[in-house]
């Protein structure tokens, strides 16, 4: 046996799998990734007891479009969705898990794009968190991001929102400020994601009580 070992990925195709049989033959390891979408295990047949076979997508590792539940929310959990407002994101970084949509265009989801989301999310009240991402949502001008909270807000069964941004470090790095001055967000129900937000979500919000409401800036 080989100590090498190799990833096919489309293995199950006409292509991948004739080149998984070739490496099994030589005495490597092989694991093959493929969403079966035109691939066929019986094209693995001869090799299955000698391959690992992973069923998934490269371009969506997360498996988000195949928990869609309307257009741009996705739901993993009973109790938890995912909004993806925008495809816009500052950072771009390498590590994206939604690459396939992160700055492919379309930019800030529309008000009406966005209804069906909204209305599921009344329908369904087993949703209790509500993460509000894209792309980075903090990406959006503060009027964009304000309407969808105050549309979030209106809806009671979501208890808390989470709004992740990789922005206010990158804007840190690069010595700017963080336009969000006028970001108005329910005390109780939100957060900024605490691995992504640098700025100190405590201090921000309690420099900028407002109302009995707090200010993340
Ligand atoms: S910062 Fe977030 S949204 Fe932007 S590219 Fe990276 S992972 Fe994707």
């Amino acid at each position: 046996m080989s100590n090498r070992s190799y990833l096919v990925t489309g293995g199950a195709g006409f292509i991948g799998s004739h080149i998984a049989h070739a490496l099994v033959k030589r005495g490597d390891r092989v694991r093959i990734l493929d969403d079966l979408s035109t691939g066929l295990l019986d094209n693995l047949a001869a090799v299955r007891s000698d391959v690992e076979i992973i069923e998934g997508d490269l371009r969506d590792p997360l498996g988000e479009e195949a928990h869609e539940v309307a257009p741009e929310l996705v739901q993993r959990y009973p109790d938890r969705a995912l909004l993806l407002a925008t495809d816009r994101c500052a950072i771009y970084c390498r590590f994206c898990t939604r690459s396939r949509i992160v700055g492919s265009g379309g930019g800030p989801r529309s008000e009406l794009r966005l209804m069906p989301a909204l209305e599921y999310l009344r329908n369904h009240p087993e949703i209790r968190d509500l993460i509000i991402s894209g792309g980075d949502p903090l990406a959006m001008s503060t009027t964009r991001i304000v309407r969808i909270l105050q549309a979030v807000r209106c809806i009671p069964s979501v208890k808390s929102f989470e709004v992740p941004t990789a922005l206010s470090s990158g804007a840190q790095k690069l010595g700017q400020p963080v336009p969000l001055s006028n970001l108005v967000v329910d005390e109780k129900r939100s957060r900024l994601h605490p691995a992504q937000a640098k700025v100190p979500l405590r201090d921000s919000c309690s420099n900028g009580l407002v109302n009995g409401r707090s200010v993340a800036s």
